[in-house]
């Protein structure tokens, strides 16, 4: 560590995506007297596939069941996410209900926590109800209302994130790193934090080949005059290549419908005719939508989820040139895991 007890730590943030400013804000909280700089190819108001936090839907719907660390986060980030809603209703997170179709057993759909076998947020997203089956579409095989979770409109979560850490005296810089050890900017750097997300499989000194794209498309439609009741999400698993979900964005950011998750597919371009079958699956989970025909479409969207074998890596590194915290890997939970 190249900074004494005297000095300020002089900490830099690598990555300006929903988890670098989560982070920057999170060390300034904890270190007032820092200084603090976030290094960035991209930041809020950018839009390229390398960059996914723009792209996410976004809500809070757990998908961690370790009955451990994974779990810690999300409940963290869930308690924020309450804060967060109820102080700064400009942020763009909002508290919102959300339905959750299965077309598996409760025991294969990925919900249950190991050593528990309950989902673990029953109690915390304010008890689930299981959906009647009368109302279930065709082909499920059970469904589970929960009363109360979070949907975030994540360009306007970003560019509050990002004000927040102005606002903290957070230095921002977009500059490309090659390697993990030139965000060592100077000798006074207390540690960097690596949240280069999928990035962190080609950055230098850290080319972590653990790490793939997870794809996913959607389309952000106009609301209809009746707002939506709540989120719909559907799918064999609560993690799984086939899922289709439906998130009303608050404050007029109209509704996103997804969508899709392809491991290893590093494709950037919008797929036209998956996207009309994204509208057609949405139509028929929740009927407010009206006919696809009739979605008046705002735009197309592609990200890469930055997913990675065996989860997130969450560590410190100590290199030659100073201490590294790692933080990426967040796959399809980068929002609900950020606190
Ligand atoms: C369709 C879709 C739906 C999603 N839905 C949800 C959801 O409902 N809930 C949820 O929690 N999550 C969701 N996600 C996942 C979420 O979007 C990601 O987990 C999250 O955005 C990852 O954030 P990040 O900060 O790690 O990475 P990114 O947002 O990709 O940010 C990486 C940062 O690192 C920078 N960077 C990388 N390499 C370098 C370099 N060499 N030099 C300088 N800078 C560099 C980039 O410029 C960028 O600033 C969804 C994702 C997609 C695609």
């Amino acid at each position: 560590m190249a900074s004494t007890e005297s000095q300020s730590p002089y900490f830099v943030v690598l990555g300006a995506g929903v988890i670098g400013l989560s982070t920057a804000l999170t060390i300034r909280d904890k270190f007032p007297a820092s200084k603090i700089l976030i290094v960035a190819k991209h930041f809020p108001g950018d839009y390229h596939v390398e960059y996914c936090s723009p792209w996410a839907g976004a809500n809070w719907c757990s998908s961690a069941n370790d009955n451990g660390l994974l779990e810690s986060f999300d409940r963290v980030t869930f308690g924020r996410f309450q804060t967060i809603s109820q102080d700064h209703p400009e942020a763009g997170i909002q508290s919102s209900a959300l339905r959750m179709i299965y077309d598996q057993k409760i025991e294969d759909a990925g919900i249950l926590s190991k050593g528990t076998e309950k989902v673990w947020y029953d109690d915390l997203a304010g008890g689930l109800v299981p959906v009647a089956g009368d109302e279930l579409p065709q082909g499920a095989v059970f469904g589970l209302d929960i009363p109360s979770t979070f949907v975030i409109n994540t360009q306007v979560y970003l560019q509050w994130l990002l004000a927040k850490c102005r606002t903290a005296e957070v230095q921002l810089v977009r500059q490309v790193v090659e390697t993990v050890d030139q965000a060592f900017i100077s000798p006074e750097v207390t540690a960097v934090f690596n949240c280069t997300g999928l990035g962190s499989y080609s950055l230098g000194g850290v080319n972590d080949k653990e790490m793939y794209p997870t794809r996913g498309q959607t389309v952000l439609v106009e609301q209809p005059i009746q707002p939506l009741k709540r989120m719909y999400f559907r799918s064999p698993r609560r993690v799984d290549k086939d899922t289709t979900y439906v998130f009303q964005r608050p404050l007029a950011g109209g509704i996103v419908l997804g969508g899709c998750r392809d491991d290893g597919n590093w494709d950037g371009k919008v797929n036209l005719d998956f996207a009309k079958d994204i509208m057609k699956r949405c139509c028929a989970l929740a009927p407010e939508l009206g006919k696809p025909e009739d979605l008046k479409v705002i735009k197309h969207g592609v990200g890469l989820r930055p997913n990675r074998k065996g989860g997130p890596r969450i560590e410190i590194e100590k290199r030659q040139t100073g201490f590294v915290v790692h933080n990426y890997g967040a796959s399809g939970a980068g929002y609900q895991a950020s606190w």
